[in-house]
């Protein structure tokens, strides 16, 4: 089976994409596209997107019809069937397909229809030029291999089957290539355009981070590796691939030349190509069970995303930390943030990670302003239950196993892509380590009681220590509320439970006018909150919709909920020493 893909009409948006079919199914070909795509776990509906499917059979039209919202069937034809479509591709995010006159990026579960009751591959892709005048100027880059192509990357690739062909993002337009080896194998960063940054330093400062990784699991599984960055004006957001990554980068985070060595969003940058490639073999390789076969038209659901994001998550900093691009004070006060986030929403009482990790679908992915108080995150509970989990078990073997030892082992076990089942990350860590870790885990996924990690650190010489948070990213700590002062009217964006404002029967999408009759604006608003004496009462004026109303408040003192780690320089020397080993990697 071959594909066509050609960047159609990018004033309009559009890739045009051809599939030949030597023999279709002779009860009427069915074509499909993916409801969502791996590693984003949410109902996407991509075909929604495509227009125009028509089919020929040699020179005569077959007649196409809709089956359901994503699903085409082509009437029985005698011979081979060729099927044309195009895609709406406007969507520039990390998990779709986007194109414009600068270029394009495309995923391929955004525009490859899939035929169904027929061979899965091999399949051939002929990626075509535009016209002109983009011809000439646009090149290609794909991880996916290559037959033949020309220098620009235009040509002949192939993909044994459809899950492979959809994972190798592709790119197209004009853009920068950097390029460094880890291991022997090349790997590449691809920024659209030629934006101002300092290569060297990011391909040195990347190269690290990989390599520690490569370390850590003894092997890397690809020939060679890309990270895509779309560079965008704010935020941050990565989607794992086979070989390769798609992240959004803030421009700010891209380092220039001469800029200090941990400058925050450039740090950020580099944990979220950590994160990214970590998961080349943590949910790429070592993957759920309930992933295998992958069933791209439907929820799947896992009860392990708290092990593949949150195993993930804990590894990026701290592999950061190991290869010294972030000091011990810098990784510990990123720890810290964690475990601030954690234990600010009283969602972690009513969620387990394991019912976080199932309804990922309708809850983490789908949140709305009640987030804190009914769910917890599966990356960041799943982050300190890896932490937990690693001090666990070098505490128990003292010093003689550790987590990194039950990464590997999934790795020898599962690195094939069999599947792990939902009980396997808890049985492969008591096998590894020889450890009964049967009651940590009943507390850590089973229940929604608190880790201790206090206890769990104090061993390695690290104090954690509670204080009373400040306001901050529009966090009212007297109030219990986040405040988006943005508008014309601060507006409540989530209230705490447990906290003076919901007490107080404040709503989220309230908008503030003002405290005791005075008008406030918006940036000063939660500044001067946070001056209200604590226990004395104050008025509230707020717009529900249309409507006034005046609430009484009683602000409380800022709770003790910012969580802070202090390394502890007199600690015991074998504390010293088993704190040099988790913070230091082997
Ligand atoms: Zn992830």
């Amino acid at each position: 089976m071959r594909y066509t893909l050609i960047p159609q009409d990018p004033n309009a948006h559009l890739f045009g994409v051809r599939l030949e079919i030597g023999t279709p199914d002779p009860a009427g070909q069915r074509l499909s596209l993916p409801a969502w795509i791996p590693g984003s776990y949410m109902i996407r509906d991509f075909a929604r997107h495509v227009v125009a499917v028509d089919a020929w059979s040699g020179q005569a039209p077959v007649h196409v019809e809709k089956l359901d919202k994503d699903t085409w069937r082509c009437e029985p034809c005698a011979g081979s069937l060729l099927v044309r479509w195009q895609v709406y591709a406007w969507d520039p995010s990390v998990r779709a397909a986007a194109l414009d006159d600068t270029g394009g990026l495309c995923n391929g579960s955004s525009v490859f229809l899939r035929a169904l009751d027929v061979d899965d591959g091999p399949f051939e892709l002929l990626i075509e030029s535009p016209e002109a005048p983009l011809r000439g100027r646009w090149r290609v880059a794909t991880t996916m291999a290559a037959d033949a192509v020309d220098p620009d990357g235009w040509g002949r690739y192939r993909a044994a089957d459809y899950e492979e062909l959809i994972d190798h993002p592709i790119r197209f337009g004009a853009f920068t290539r950097f390029g460094f080896e880890v291991a022997g194998v090349p790997h590449e960063i691809v920024l659209p355009g030629a934006p101002r940054v300092d290569g060297d330093r990011l391909c040195a400062d990347l190269a690290a981070v990989c390599r520690g990784h490569v370390d850590l699991f003894g092997e890397l599984p690809v020939e060679r590796y890309v990270f895509f960055m779309n560079v965008v004006g704010s935020g941050y957001s990565g989607l794992e691939h086979r070989a390769s990554t798609v992240l959004d980068v803030a421009r700010e985070a891209l380092p220039l030349p001469g800029d200090p060595p941990d400058r925050e969003p450039y740090l950020e940058l580099l944990g979220l190509c950590s994160h990214e490639y970590f998961h080349l073999w943590n949910i790429k390789r070592i993957r759920p069970a309930a992933f295998v076969p992958l069933d791209l038209s439907r929820e799947v659901h896992t009860t392990l995303l708290w092990a593949f994001e949150g195993l993930t998550s804990y590894y990026d900093d701290l592999g950061l930390c190991r290869t010294g691009q972030l000091t011990r004070e810098q990784y510990l006060e990123r720890l810290a943030r964690v475990i601030t986030r954690v234990h600010r929403g009283v969602g972690r009482f009513r969620q387990t990670v394991l019912e976080s990790s199932f309804d990922a679908w309708t809850r983490f992915y789908k949140q709305d302003e009640n987030a804190p108080n009914a769910i917890v995150s599966y990356y960041a509970k799943g982050a300190l239950i890896a932490l937990a989990l690693d001090l666990t078990i070098r505490q128990r073997t003292d010093g003689g196993r550790s987590l990194d030892d039950v990464m590997r082992a999934l790795w020898a076990g599962y690195g094939d892509g069999r599947g792990v089942d939902e009980q396997g990350i808890e049985s492969v860590s008591g096998e590894v380590t020889g450890l009964d870790l049967s009651a940590f885990f009943d507390t850590a996924l089973r229940s929604t009681r608190d880790l201790d990690l206090a206890g769990l650190l104090r061993p390695f010489g690290v104090l954690l220590r509670w204080r009373a948070s400040k306001a901050a990213a529009g966090y009212v700590p007297a109030l219990g509320v986040i405040v988006d002062a943005t508008g014309e009217l601060p507006r409540i964006a989530r209230v705490y439970d447990g906290g003076p404002a919901r007490a107080a029967g404040i709503a989220t999408g309230d908008r503030i006018v003002a405290v005791d009759g005075v008008h406030r604006r918006g940036e000063a608003l939660d500044t001067w909150l946070a001056r209200m004496p604590p226990g004395e009462e104050i008025t509230l004026h707020l717009l529900r919709d249309d409507v006034l109303r005046s609430l009484a408040v009683v602000p409380r003192p800022a709770p003790d909920d910012e969580a802070e780690l202090v390394v502890e320089d007199s600690c015991h020397e074998t504390a010293a020493r088993q704190r040099a080993a988790w913070l230091d990697g082997p």
